[in-house]
């Protein structure tokens, strides 16, 4: 029988729009880092604050331990085999930020915290669930709301595919509790200063479970037919693969998915018809060649295919480096000793007694430097400076404009009027 790949709804995205991506992620194993174990941190204090009703800094200095993905308190107790974080000013500062948001929504309605929700029977899969941040449910409406702690790219929730899910798990689960006629999803991402909401009615989310239906069927009989060695489902499988951007961006077989390589050549160097015939140096250093001559088009086109390629290209460079290091060969590559690290005193309690007996000055022998206007801000917050001072020390703040940047045509932000001559202009002004 198939041992079918798990449809995990934060990676939803990625299999409504790449179907391979499932079968080819399957059999690899999950990497961790410090990141989400930060990340799993947070949302641990995040839920304690909200099931025992108190705020983030009553926690301020605590200690959470994560182990094998699940967080807990730490009193003393510390062994080398987990990660061990500190709730500090920061981090009970942004989970605030998203409590007050929740709780502002909560008030006269039922709260929900870290429910496992169950959409396996809108999608047609058993065994599909997650586990939803918070569900909030008023006299008509769903909520799901949830936390992003990370400080990487901004998640909207319009038409996110993870918070679709968990509604249809809180549907399955809550609606017979109430008379539901919309649903709105919520990111929070206090690190970056953003929140994001899109509401739709529950038609609309019971048209995205039949789209993911779908898919799901799809997925499951390209898994099914694979495994017995169907031939119309082995001639699928390469057209199953769809690369993009978002979608390759958190895929575990980046480095090694041939659809993704295709496409990156293919935008680069243009048709060809085996990959393995490639001389990709040649092809890179043409392409690199003909970009002074490029239609603007086609320069628009290369442009926006650079996060996938750089996405791609540190991929195959990870897995390069994690198989070398782990004894395997990759042809023509091998480990070396790399250049030293910058010098540092190895005992430098040592080396500030030799220099004091040696007469040095305190600022021949120290670097003094002014604190920075967020260190400033820090001890504001740690009644350092009082707030009086505080408004003296802010009037001496200054930034710099930002520099002029490429983004999309879809960023908020007005263009600014390009004058080669000059400078630049905003449109708005
Ligand atoms: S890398 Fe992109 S194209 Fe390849 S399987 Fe993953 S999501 Fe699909």
């Amino acid at each position: 029988m198939t041992s079918h790949a798990k449809l995990s709804p934060s990676s939803a995205h990625r299999w409504m729009q790449c179907a391979g991506s499932l079968i080819l992620e399957k059999d690899i194993p999950d990497s961790s880092s410090e990141h989400a174990a930060q990340g799993t941190a947070a949302h641990f204090l995040a839920s304690e604050c909200l099931e025992q009703g108190k705020d983030a800094t009553d926690f301020l200095n605590c200690f959470i331990g994560i182990k094998k993905g699940n967080a807990y308190w730490l009193d003393t107790a510390f062994d080398d085999n987990q990660s061990r974080f500190n709730v500090d000013l920061e981090m009970s500062e942004n989970i605030q930020i998203y409590l007050d948001a929740v709780r502002s929504q909560a008030v006269g309605n039922e709260l929900l915290v870290e429910q496992r929700v169950d959409f396996s029977s809108y999608i047609g899969a058993e065994n599909a669930f997650g586990t939803s941040d918070v569900i909030i449910l008023t006299d008509d409406e769903i909520q799901v709301h949830d936390l992003k702690y990370g400080r990487g790219v901004k998640v909207y929730a319009e038409n996110n595919e993870q918070l679709k899910l968990y509604a249809l798990g809180a549907l399955n689960n809550f609606g017979a509790f109430g008379d539901f006629k919309q649903v709105r999803q919520v990111i929070h991402q206090p690190r970056l200063n953003h929140y994001s909401e899109a509401v739709c009615t529950v038609d609309e989310l019971l048209e995205f479970a039949r789209e993911s239906k779908n898919q799901v069927q799809y997925i499951r009989c390209l898994e099914e037919g694979l495994e017995t060695g169907d031939g119309g489902a082995i001639a699928d499988f390469g057209g199953s693969f769809n690369p993009g951007e978002k979608q390759c961006q958190w895929c575990k077989a980046k480095a090694t998915c041939p659809a993704l390589a295709e496409h990156i050549l293919k935008t680069v160097a243009g048709e060809f018809e085996d990959l393995d015939a490639v001389d990709l140096n040649a092809q890179i250093n043409t392409a690199t060649g003909e970009v002074t001559n490029l239609e603007n088009d086609r320069l628009s086109k290369f442009f926006s295919a650079i996060p996938l390629i750089e996405g791609w290209i540190k991929a195959v460079s990870g897995l390069v480096h994690n198989k070398l290091h782990q004894g395997e060969s990759v042809p023509g590559y091998k480990i070396v000793q790399g250049k030293q690290g910058n010098r540092a005193w190895e005992n430098a309690e040592e080396a500030e007694q030799m220099l004091k007996s040696m007469r040095l000055k305190t600022d021949q022998m120290y670097d003094l430097k002014l604190i920075s206007p967020t260190t400033a801000e820090k001890l504001k917050k740690e009644n350092v400076i009082g707030v009086r001072q505080w408004t003296k020390v802010e009037n001496l703040i200054t930034r710099a404009d930002g520099k002029p940047t490429v983004v999309p045509e879809s960023d908020k932000r007005p263009a600014l009027i390009v004058n080669p001559e000059n400078d630049f202009n905003n449109l708005d002004a």
